[in-house]
């Protein structure tokens, strides 16, 4: 996605004087319900490239809950924040977020992500606006979607040792996961009680050193990660890894991860399937999180109900996988395409996941 190219609806964006911050609540498409999506606050190199990535990532999020069949809709906000922001500043930042959260009075729903907590949810909700989820559950909320994510990547994960293997159990296959942060150590947990060969890389040393006392994982340096041989492997860390120089090199049957933006374009897709990878969509893989946590604090769901709405996403991938092979396209392509059909379908009533 380029600027010029975004199909969204509004950015909305607001200069926080006191901090020097900048917020950036973009929203791409409220076609199937309210946006809804994570905050993310981390420093970025220009003001231009926060709002790009709130754009990128607000049009994933209509993705993301369009292939989950939920009836959301797509949206993210940035905070890019000066480099030396301390703590009590952030506070207050966070304050003046939610405010702003209550202004737009409902038009952007949002949670944890990527530089901020559930706690940080707890202090925006102080300011009394109700657009927020994820909070703790000594306050009240759902807590962190981290357990959550990992259960849809090992639903996944059953599905694509199903398709190559004609058995959904990962035991004895060997399975590489990048990142051991949040999800990738409850991932590694749920493979190592499965039965599966787990190997994991991360710089950091001390995360991985845990769980290979705790699990008797192998750890490998984190810059093999990506071509480590393996039947499958799990990316949990980065973005853009699947390029034109990494593709050659990976040494697996199947990704399937967590992580979002795995591809660094979508030809990147077709390369993948040209090296016989079977390639398991990102957004379809990685949204039990989102799924869940909204669907308890939103619908009101208890936990039986949220898991088998994330072990859903199984069923997802088999009909993204079904219709690559029917179509002879990308799995990227197909999944996709099964997202762009349930926009074009609009609200459903009935579509609060599976
Ligand atoms: P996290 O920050 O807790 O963990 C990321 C881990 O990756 C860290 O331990 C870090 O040291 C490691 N890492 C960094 N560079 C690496 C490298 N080159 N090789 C191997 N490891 C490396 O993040 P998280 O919450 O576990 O999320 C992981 C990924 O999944 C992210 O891309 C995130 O956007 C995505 N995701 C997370 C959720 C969620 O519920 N937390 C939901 C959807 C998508």
């Amino acid at each position: 996605m380029t600027g010029d190219s975004w199909t969204g609806e509004d950015v909305i964006e607001r200069d926080d004087l006191e901090t020097g911050a900048r917020i950036f609540v973009a929203l791409h498409s409220s076609r199937l319900g309210p946006p809804t999506g994570g905050t993310r606050m981390k420093t970025y190199p220009d003001a231009g490239s926060a709002r790009r990535d709130a754009m990128r990532l607000a049009e994933a999020m209509t993705y993301k809950w369009a292939a989950a069949d939920f009836a959301r809709g797509g949206g993210k906000a940035v905070i890019a924040v000066p480099p030396d922001l301390e703590a009590s500043a952030r506070e207050g930042l966070l304050r003046r977020y939610g405010r702003l959260l209550s202004e737009l009075g409902g038009r952007f729903y949002t949670g944890g992500d990527v530089g901020t907590s559930s706690s940080d949810m707890d202090v925006i909700a102080e300011t009394g606006t109700p657009y927020v989820f994820s909070r703790t559950p000594e306050r009240g909320g759902a807590g962190g979607s981290g357990s959550w994510t990992a259960l849809g990547v090992f639903a996944a994960i059953e599905t694509a040792c199903e398709r190559l293997f004609g058995d959904p159990s990962p035991r004895d296959r060997r399975i590489v996961v990048q990142g051991v942060g949040n999800v990738g150590a409850l991932l590694i947990e749920r493979l190592a009680a499965a039965g599966a060969r787990v190997a994991a890389a991360d710089p950091n040393g001390e995360a991985l050193g845990r769980l290979r006392e705790r699990l008797g994982i192998e750890a490998i340096p984190s810059e093999s990660g990506l071509e480590a041989p393996c039947d499958l492997l799990a990316p949990c860390a980065l973005g853009g890894i699947l390029n034109a120089e990494t593709i050659p090199r990976l040494n697996t049957r199947a990704i399937v991860g967590a992580a979002n933006d795995q591809l660094a374009g979508p030809e990147e897709a077709l390369r993948l399937r040209e090296r016989g990878v079977l390639y398991a969509p990102d957004f379809v893989v990685n949204a039990g999180g989102a799924v869940a946590i909204t669907g308890i604090e939103a619908l009101g769901w208890g936990a039986d109900r949220a898991e088998a709405a994330v072990r859903g996403i199984a069923g997802t991938l088999r009909r993204v996988f079904d219709l690559a092979e029917s179509s002879g396209v990308s799995t990227d392509a197909a999944a996709r395409r099964l997202a762009e059909e349930r926009l074009r379908r609009g609200t459903d009533p009935q579509a609060d996941g599976r």
